[in-house]
């Protein structure tokens, strides 16, 4: 089948320091970072009684992060201001939807996300590449577009995002790539929230603050972020409230889906029986790689349409079920160049859309 190109996507450029990075980007995305608080907001009061939460004391619980990211990151507490003030939304919404995966999400064991790296031992033209399919709530396919952002203090980045969250997938101008894949540790508390944390990862000027970052004192959780650098340095780093993991890809590769790889951190992992879905994702990605070693662009985004074991494949389907928060898809693919600094992003389910190229210089 030929996919069929959306219509563009929303691409925002973003100048100054971090609160007008962020009230630039509400002004922009106004109505995705509205219709985001919504899709969150319906959620949370779909599930109160079973989470014996509502919107509310979800708020509540949000003020609790706002003290750590304030002491560790104070600029990126900016950011979110900005956001509420430029999109006109109330700060408190839009920090308790930067911190919502903590305080619900955890709650609810979705599946979640692939990401695949290759250095120039695995690619045709030797650059180093980075592949992301980001699987989330349906509802919030409406609400993703790309930023270019030029922060004060910080490389220059192009990222995917998607409502009022703190951009955290992309790349920067030093050639450090992040991609975050949702982890299920039993340890979690009241902390930095992983979407600060993974938004300190793509202000890293070097590979060894990417990873420092994103094993932050008092982080309240973790994702596995996947680092890569375009010398070619590739790393998972398997995050936790207190223990981490980093896995080195020394044999020019690497994959992640949503279960922990190291022995360490899978003592620590809740409820893996869970989890299979992610496995057969993980191993899926894992042998489309490794059967050849002249990668390039097109054969990333074929294992991004991969189908097998449809429809919590690679490229994800499962919007029939009765429950809407069971629901969920691929709402963008995006693969990285990070030599030739460019993302190929796929708006929607990959095997559907056309990719489109975004560059940073
Ligand atoms: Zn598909």
């Amino acid at each position: 089948m030929q996919p069929i190109g959306k219509k563009s996507i929303k691409f925002v450029q973003l100048k100054g320091n971090h609160r007008e990075i962020g009230r630039q980007m509400g002004e922009a995305c106004e109505g995705e970072v509205r219709h985001s608080i919504e899709t969150a907001r319906s959620l949370v009061e779909a599930l109160s009684t079973e989470l014996k939460i509502d919107w509310e004391m979800a708020t509540i619980q949000a003020q609790k992060y706002s003290p750590y990211i304030r002491e560790y990151y104070p600029q990126y507490l900016d950011e979110l201001s900005g956001i509420a003030e430029g999109s006109q939304c109330s700060f408190a919404d839009i920090l308790t939807l930067n911190a919502l995966e903590g305080i619900v999400m955890d709650r609810l064991h979705l599946g979640k996300c692939t990401s695949l790296a290759i250095n120039q031992r695995m690619a045709r033209k030797r650059n180093v590449l980075v592949a992301h399919n980001e699987d989330w709530f349906p509802d919030d396919e409406d609400d993703v577009y790309m930023i270019k952002a030029e922060v004060e203090d910080e490389p220059p980045f192009l990222a995917m995002n998607y409502g009022g969250l703190l951009p955290n997938i992309g790349f920067n101008k030093a050639g450090i790539a992040q991609c975050c894949d949702t982890v299920y540790p039993k340890e979690k508390r009241i902390g930095i929230p992983r979407a600060v944390v993974g938004r300190a990862v793509l202000g890293a000027k070097t590979i060894g603050e990417a990873i420092q970052r994103a094993i932050s004192p008092h982080r309240a959780a973790g994702y596995n972020h996947l680092v890569a650098h375009e010398s070619g340095e590739l790393y998972n780093v398997e995050v936790s409230a207190r223990n981490f993991a980093i896995l080195y890809g020394e044999k020019g590769y690497l994959a992640h889906a949503n279960h922990y790889l190291s022995a360490k951190m899978q003592s620590i992992e809740e409820e893996p029986e869970d989890l299979v879905g992610s496995h057969v994702r993980y191993n899926r990605a894992l042998r489309m790689i490794k059967e050849k070693e002249d990668h390039d662009i097109a054969s990333l985004q074929e294992i991004q349409r991969d189908h097998v074991n449809f429809p919590y494949s690679i490229c994800c389907h499962a919007t029939h079920l009765a429950n809407p928060y069971e629901r969920e898809k691929t709402i963008c693919a995006l693969v990285m160049d990070l030599n030739e600094k460019v993302i190929y992003l796929a708006w929607g389910n990959p095997c559907q859309n056309l990719y489109y190229p975004f560059c940073l210089e």
